[in-house]
């Protein structure tokens, strides 16, 4: 049975990410979509916000699973039972990055495959972070987030983050 996992911040899902995903379903017997906690990344949305936004966008695919880790990617794929890495790739600049880690990796996990998916074209330039930056602005996310996605990214922006009155003070 091919397991596969594809490890990530997802802070928060994109339309590139899951594109990612539906292109890998029909190539292994089970995908796991790997939430990393990422603290050094101070993501916007908690672990547990990424993990339920993903498993919203996932829910009628049936040979995916979403499971939070903290630590080594290469050992959480070891407990899941992992043989293959996914990961996309859109610029010259992920691939270096992707090339310097999938040799760390190897180094660290022999046994585990990496395998690179292409950004289909009308992601290219779809990142977490673009997201994020137009959504703080109020700018259309359409075609480019999942719709519950866009909204939990409303409410982020227009919440105050630790602003409470108190009762009954003026
Ligand atoms: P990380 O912090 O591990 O880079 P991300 O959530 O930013 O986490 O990305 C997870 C994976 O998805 C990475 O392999 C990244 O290159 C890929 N990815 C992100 N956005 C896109 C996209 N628009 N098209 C294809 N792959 C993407």
């Amino acid at each position: 049975m091919t397991v596969a996992v594809y490890p990530g911040t997802f802070d928060p899902l994109t339309c590139g990410h899951m594109d990612i995903i539906l292109r890998t379903t029909p190539l292994v017997e089970r995908l796991v979509v790997g939430i990393y906690e990422n603290p050094g990344k101070r993501p916007l949305f908690s672990l547990d916000e990424r993990v339920r936004l993903v498993e919203k966008a996932i829910a009628n695919v049936s040979n995916v699973e979403v499971r939070a880790f903290k630590g080594l990617t290469v050992e959480f794929i070891r407990q899941v039972g992992g043989k293959v890495m996914i990961r996309g790739l859109r610029a010259n600049s992920d691939f270096e990055r992707e090339f310097e880690m999938a040799l760390m990796n190897r180094k660290l996990a022999p046994e585990v495959e990496l395998l690179c998916l292409m950004t289909s074209s009308q992601y290219q330039f779809l990142s977490s972070s673009l997201i994020k930056e137009v959504a703080q602005l109020g700018g259309c996310l359409e075609g480019m987030v999942p719709e519950h996605v866009a909204v939990a990214l409303k409410e982020k922006f227009t919440t105050p983050v630790g602003f409470a009155v108190g009762r009954g003070e003026a």
